[in-house]
């Protein structure tokens, strides 16, 4: 049956939301991806930031297998040890005193969302229910959350929806003080803007924005569902910022690849999700939470890490170098291993293409818009990959350059 199965039955079968590469992957080790051919790809895309450990770490593996005769499922008319274990460290390792588990970050989102209006209409009343969020900013795909993101192209034809969210142009405090008030309820912020660009929040921005809620009881919230679970060098962003948020969103790396999404907050504002007000069948299924918490355990050490910002910096090192022979890049930029490569005029526009090219050279990457390639490996890619990788790199970039 396997040999029947191929990229072609994606566009007989599946729904046209997606255009998957021509490849068709099926193996994954650390930091090597192989394809139905045996073609090997390095890993520059981390599953879009999400297998944060590489592909099948061991000890990922070993958790998975020991929970899966265990106990794979209840729903949250039990509770489960894993999923307690995984709230307990989430909240040892955070400011947070309390832990709402979802399947996906648009559902983490969207809980936070949803528990910030019913805690703003409780204690202040229906009027406070505006959600300010950013130009350009991602926070899923439901409706709800897809509206709160600032690129309408992602909402034209789902009208009607969800109302009483304004956008205001990123890292600017002068307009955010200009329009918020005492009827914003929260205000969202992407610690580093992942899908809209790779584009940071200055410090002043996420201070200024505290600052601000506080004025107006408005709740801050971080969504750090692409900057988490140790992305930037910190096992939160918002860690190196000093900022501390009212709610925090995570997802993607948390569970390592498996599907898994949390919202984070204070033993308070959780108190507006009261018995009944909100759920999910699969939120907290202890099969993903073993998983989680092990990769959790092992993301969430010193050396891991430090690892992390080393590698930032051979990343940089190599990118820039690469870029003064072939000149593609504008702007190399990012934290962690979150990396964005801007490309200039004339080849504005070509970001899938250089990722197409890549992918011919057997290297995986990501973009971030038309005209940002953006990495995101795992966190722990041994260091002979990424030189292996870069290498790749450039032959893609000479390959873009010259047009063939
Ligand atoms: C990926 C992402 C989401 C959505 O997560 P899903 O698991 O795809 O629902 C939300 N916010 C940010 C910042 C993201 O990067």
């Amino acid at each position: 049956m396997a040999t029947e199965i191929n990229r072609h039955t994606f566009d007989e079968v599946m729904v046209p939301n997606y255009a998957p590469a021509q490849i068709v992957p099926v193996r994954g080790k650390g930091s090597r991806v192989w394809d139905q051919n045996g073609k090997e790809y390095i890993d520059f895309a981390g599953g879009i930031a999400v297998t944060a450990l590489g592909h099948c770490h061991p000890e990922l593996v070993k958790a998975l297998q020991d929970q899966s005769e265990q106990l794979w499922h209840l729903s949250n008319v039990w509770t489960n040890e894993p999923a307690l274990q995984l709230a307990k460290m989430l909240c040892a390792a955070t400011f947070a005193e309390r832990v709402y588990f979802a399947n996906s970050g648009a559902e983490a989102n969207e809980a936070a969302f949803k528990l910030a209006r019913k805690y703003s209409h409780e204690h202040y009343g229906p009027d406070k229910s505006e959600i300010i969020a950013f130009n350009n900013a991602f926070h899923g795909r439901t409706l709800f959350t897809v509206s709160v993101g600032g690129q309408p192209k992602y909402t034209e034809g789902f009208e009607p929806v969800p109302q009483g969210i304004t956008h205001l142009p990123f890292n600017d405090l002068a307009s955010l003080e200009y329009h918020i008030s005492d009827e914003t309820c929260a205000v969202v912020i992407e610690p580093i803007q992942g899908e809209g660009g790779i584009v940071a929040a200055e410090k002043v921005f996420l201070e200024g924005a505290r600052t601000l809620c506080d004025k107006h009881n408005a709740l801050l919230i971080f969504d750090e569902i692409q900057t988490g679970m140790g992305r930037t060098g910190e096992l939160f962003a918002y860690m190196g910022s000093g900022v501390v948020p009212d709610i925090l969103t995570t997802a993607k790396a948390l569970g390592g690849g498996i599907p898994i999404g949390a919202m984070l907050t204070t033993q308070e504002l959780a108190a507006g999700l009261a018995v009944g007000s909100h759920g999910s069948t699969y939120g907290g299924n202890p099969l993903v939470c073993a998983v989680a918490a092990r990769a959790l355990e092992l993301i969430n050490q010193p050396s891991l890490l430090s690892g992390v910002t080393q590698r930032h910096q051979l990343f940089m090192e190599e990118l820039n170098k690469l870029n003064q022979q072939i000149g593609l890049f504008s702007d190399i930029r990012g934290q962690g291993l979150l990396i964005g490569c801007e490309l200039r005029q004339p080849w504005h526009g070509q970001a899938r293409d250089l990722l197409t090219k890549a992918q011919d050279q057997g290297l995986m990457t990501l973009i971030a818009g038309p005209d940002v390639v953006r990495l995101a490996p795992s966190l722990i890619i041994p260091y002979p990959d990424i030189y292996n990788g870069i290498k790749r790199l450039s032959q893609a970039m000479l390959a873009l350059k010259v047009g063939y």
